[in-house]
């Protein structure tokens, strides 16, 4: 019974970006149009002699209900199932709608939360990632899942949480 560790976000963040960089190895889909992943996909992770479940969302692409309720709606099962909840946002964009719904289930679940702020390529990104202390989930933790920068400091707050 390993812990289990669900990566949320909104579309095109770069969760599964982020998923490849944890499993060390391409097997999350990473695609520029958003909605490629399935509605979840479980990978078996480690990290620092810990073994987790990682837990990959996605594929919510939906034109009837709208993108923002699918993304809420996703999330909540995901998190239903997991001992903590990896929330994606991209710091180059900041908090958009659909970003404040998945707030909510947030806030609503009792899961610890760590908050990872992805694509700070470079430390000129650490500005819009501090930004996301308002958020009140605590420390954004700056990343860029492409080059790997801050993965290790992300995935040791994320043991912590587990
Ligand atoms: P998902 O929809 O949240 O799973 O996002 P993906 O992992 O599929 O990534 C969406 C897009 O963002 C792709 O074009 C990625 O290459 C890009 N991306 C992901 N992580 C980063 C990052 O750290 N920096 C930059 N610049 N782009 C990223
Ligand atoms: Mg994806």
């Amino acid at each position: 019974n390993l812990p289990v560790l669900a990566v949320v976000g909104r579309p095109n963040v770069g969760k599964s970006t982020l998923v490849n960089r944890i499993l060390g190895r391409r097997e999350a889909v990473v695609e520029d149009v958003p909605g490629v992943t399935r509605d979840r996909v479980f990978y078996a992770a480690e990290w620092a002699g810990t073994d987790f479940w990682l837990v990959d969302t996605g594929g919510w692409e939906d034109k009837v209900q709208g993108i923002a309720y699918r993304v809420a709606e996703q999330a909540e099962v995901a998190i239903e199932l997991a001992d903590a909840v990896l929330f994606v946002v991209d710091a180059t964009v900041g908090i958009t709608t659909t970003d404040e719904q998945l707030l909510k289930v947030l806030r609503r679940s009792d899961r610890p939360v760590i908050l990872a702020a992805n694509k700070v390529d470079d430390e000129r990104g650490e500005l819009e990632a501090a930004a996301l202390w308002n958020l009140g989930l605590g420390e954004p933790h700056p990343v860029s899942a492409i080059h790997g920068r801050g993965s290790g400091d992300l995935l040791d707050a994320v043991l912590a949480a587990l």
